[in-house]
């Protein structure tokens, strides 16, 4: 019997030295095993894999904003981690009622957890409600925000992931669409709640000390749509991150950028093109294509750009 246990100390014991020793030999095959198996990814993980359907308790929305709020889901154990690797997305369903089929239909969204990769027990979503009459051109609003608006602590919600076009496996090491980089410089811009899987790599970059140059372009309406300001302002200050922000209707004393993003401001404020810089934007879809030909004319090579 003793011997037994023995040798099941020692086995677990070998498996993490031998985990430990694969991730810093080769980070990329490591770290793709976990993202393709997600009950290796740090035992024992939450999400099961992309539709695998699983419930999580909503425990409390935190107001960030007139329009979005910091969502805080229980994953039902404290020891548990979501299992979400950098760069990837959950997705979120539920039965709803539409114009379509005012009796039901399932609805799938996806969404990026802003809380760290280790955290245990719970996880945190930062999200824009687009309720109902907001704005003239959606009078009836976003059908998944108006349904999480309306949680009650104690509520479940279904989601599955994790998944997503980007993975990032520390130091630079990437998979983009199936595809290894190693990327020495990231430019981000962001609009609004596209600022999340900004946010998950920079946090993950700068929290590492990592060796990855950063710099982020972030577009809001007014100053007080910002997302996450705290802790941005908290980066740029470690001088890791260039960070600008543009707002549509600033204050008089408002010192950065003024109305949309510009070919100026991504000349000035982003790496300039190489093979190993990438620029990763997630905003809506007027300014992402907007991006897109201005990122062209300035000489990025479009495998080096990365719609989110
Ligand atoms: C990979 C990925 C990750 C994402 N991560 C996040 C995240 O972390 N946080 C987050 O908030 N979102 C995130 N999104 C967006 C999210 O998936 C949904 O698209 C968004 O929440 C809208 O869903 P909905 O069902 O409420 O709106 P829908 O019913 O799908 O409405 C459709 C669209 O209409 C427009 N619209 C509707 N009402 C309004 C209004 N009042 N004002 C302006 N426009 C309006 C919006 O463009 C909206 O997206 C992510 C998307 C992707 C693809």
């Amino acid at each position: 019997m003793a011997w037994r246990k023995l040798s099941t100390i020692f086995g677990a014991l070998r498996e993490l030295t031998s985990r430990f020793s694969q991730e810093k030999k080769d980070p990329v095959s490591f770290w793709k095993h976990r993202r393709t198996n997600p009950s290796i990814f740090q035992e024992p993980v939450f999400l099961a894999g992309f539709m695998n359907w699983q419930s999580m308790t909503f425990i409390e929305a935190k107001e960030l904003s007139s329009d979005s709020k910091m969502f805080i889901f229980s994953l039902g154990d404290p020891n548990l981690q979501l299992g979400c690797p950098i760069g990837n997305s959950i997705a979120f369903r539920a039965n709803l009622p539409t114009k379509a089929h005012p009796e039901g239909e399932i609805i799938m969204r996806a969404y990026t957890p802003t809380s760290k990769i280790d955290q245990r027990g719970t996880i945190e979503i930062p999200i824009k409600i687009y309720n109902k009459n907001a704005n003239p051109n959606f009078p009836d609003g976003g059908i998944m925000t108006q349904y999480l608006d309306t949680l009650k602590p104690g509520d479940k919600v279904e989601v599955c992931g994790p998944k997503g076009k980007l993975t990032y496996f520390g130091d630079g090491n990437m998979d983009i669409k199936g595809k290894n980089y190693k990327i020495k410089n990231i430019g981000f811009v962001a609009g609004g709640s596209g600022i999340t899987p900004c946010f998950q790599l920079i946090q993950y970059i700068i929290d590492n000390n990592e060796d990855v140059n950063l710099s982020l372009i972030y577009a809001n309406r007014t100053e007080n749509d910002i997302l996450l300001r705290d802790k941005l302002d908290e980066y740029a200050q470690t001088g890791k991150l260039t960070l600008h922000y543009t707002l549509d209707t600033p204050s008089e004393t408002w010192k950065y950028g003024r109305g949309f993003v510009t070919r100026e401001m991504l000349e000035r404020y982003l790496p300039a093109p190489s093979s190993d810089t990438l620029i990763f934007f997630c905003g809506p879809d007027p300014m992402n294509k907007m991006l897109i030909t201005n990122l062209e004319g300035l000489g990025y090579s479009s495998n080096n750009l990365l719609k989110y």
